[in-house]
């Protein structure tokens, strides 16, 4: 009856019987129920405690159940829950106020969203808008969002199920930085960063080249960090091109790589920052497009054609701005390299004692580990292929493998992305580490 509390299987079932699970087949998904969540734990229904080793889908920064937060979200749902976006709010101006003492210096004006696609899709409007050019120039190993444009912009084959019909007209795909495995085979220092220049000749070469997007680390598609030449080279190139540079820090903001944002690593600046996850630690959905004074100008008299029902919603700011102090207040972004480069010594350590290891990289609180079957030729274990086709890969199995040993870890198509809520102490990192040096049996066995 309605009156009874639902049981587990209840939940289950209803939940797959009613919703949709995504980037995957619908009979494949078989969802836990969550009831509750701490610090760096969430619990089952069954009580079963698990140490979140991905921060979630790398977004809960600040562990869970922060008191300030949860505090700013109850005292604005009190006070405004929502007005429309053409008025002026408390909340809207301290959050601003605020992103100026951490974004990048000339980042000064901003467009609030509630997610992160929402705010690439700003960010290509708007730089198509204020340069009257429309080709967006991003990379193969990236993720930018689910919706149209930002689908469009993706490199990875989360994209291929909306081509050739559906895909938005005017994104290219420039080679990514790989060091480990570089996608045009050079060798990095003696390259002397030949993808950036691939990338200058693919602009060269097109007409109408409005921006080049980029997640400065990026994130999902294994945390790969670019040599320090690359940001300076790149930001050469785009203003010797006239070309904007948009920086994707949905998921390497907010204190992620042990700064504040990835790019503050290289001191570059972009024209536009787009940010989402962290900026909360996804206590609500909040997402930031954020440009220079420069781009802002523009639009002073040209129209603005964008905008959302819940665009500066009351409620998403209003924590946000709790969030941050919070950052501030714990001094999370020295944590994040502190305590990281400790994460990622002990994640060094695992490759010696397991074949199936091919690298360890990152920095900061945000590592990945690729998995091989070769480490000398580096073939990985499954394909982006398999990854579509809905095939249970090595890295899923390894990561059901210590879902059962208590923790949980992100995976995708051949390597773990590593990135636990900044909070998360040294003992959490053993356990968790332990736990992986267990799980990688699976894969060692599989060679
Ligand atoms: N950009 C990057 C780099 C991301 O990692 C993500 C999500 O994982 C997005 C954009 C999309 O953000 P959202 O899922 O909030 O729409």
């Amino acid at each position: 009856s309605p009156d009874q509390p639902m049981t587990t299987q209840e939940v289950v079932e209803w939940t797959k019987k009613l919703n949709y699970g995504t980037w995957r087949y619908q009979k494949s998904w078989n969802p836990m129920h969550i009831v509750d969540a701490e610090g760096c734990y969430f619990t089952d229904a069954n009580g079963k405690r698990y140490l979140d080793f991905s921060a979630q889908l790398m977004c809960s920064n600040l562990g869970h159940k922060n008191a300030a937060v949860i505090k700013a979200i109850a005292d604005q749902a009190q006070k405004l829950a929502y007005i429309m976006p053409s008025y002026a709010t408390d909340a809207r101006v301290e959050l601003s106020r605020l992103l100026l003492e951490v974004l990048p210096e000339g980042i000064t004006k901003f467009f609030f969203t509630t997610s992160g696609t929402e705010a690439n899709e700003a960010a290509f409007k708007i730089a198509r808008m204020y340069t009257g050019k429309t080709k967006i120039i991003a990379r193969y190993r990236s993720y930018h969002g689910s919706t149209m444009a930002s689908i469009a912009a993706t490199g990875d084959p989360r994209r291929w199920a909306m081509e050739p019909g559906g895909k938005g007209q005017g994104f290219l795909f420039a080679p990514e930085v790989n060091c480990y495995k570089c996608p045009i085979k050079h060798t990095y220092p003696e390259c002397g960063i030949a993808c950036a220049d691939y990338l200058e000749h693919m602009i060269e070469n097109e007409s109408d080249v409005a921006a080049v997007i980029v997640e400065p680390v990026v994130g999902t598609n294994g945390v790969l960090v670019p040599p320090k030449e690359y940001f300076p080279k790149l930001r050469e190139i785009c203003d010797r091109r006239g070309v904007l540079l948009i920086a994707d820090e949905v998921m390497s903001g907010w204190g992620r790589t042990g700064e504040w944002f990835a790019v503050d690593h290289w001191g570059v600046k972009p024209d536009i920052l787009v940010t989402a996850k962290g900026i909360t630690s996804a206590y609500v959905p909040l997402g930031l497009c954020a440009t220079t004074g420069k781009i802002a100008e523009y639009f002073e008299d040209h129209f603005f054609a964008h905008g959302h029902t819940y665009e500066a919603h009351p409620i998403t700011l209003a924590p946000a701005v709790a969030a941050i102090r919070e950052m501030q207040r714990l001094n999370l972004i020295n944590r994040a390299k502190e305590v990281g480069a400790y994460l990622g010594e002990k994640l060094k350590a695992l490759k010696p004692k397991h074949p199936s290891i091919g690298e360890v990289r990152g920095l900061g609180m945000f590592w990945a580990i690729e998995l091989v079957r070769d480490q000398e030729k580096k073939t990985p274990f499954n394909t982006k292929q398999d990854k579509v086709d809905g095939k249970a890969t090595v890295v899923d199995q390894v990561a059901a493998e210590m879902l059962k040993r208590g923790v949980s870890i992100q995976a995708w198509i051949s390597h773990f992305v590593i990135a636990p809520p900044l909070i998360i102490e040294k003992a959490e990192i053993d356990t968790a580490v332990d736990a992986l040096d267990q799980a990688l049996a699976i894969a060692d066995k599989a060679l």
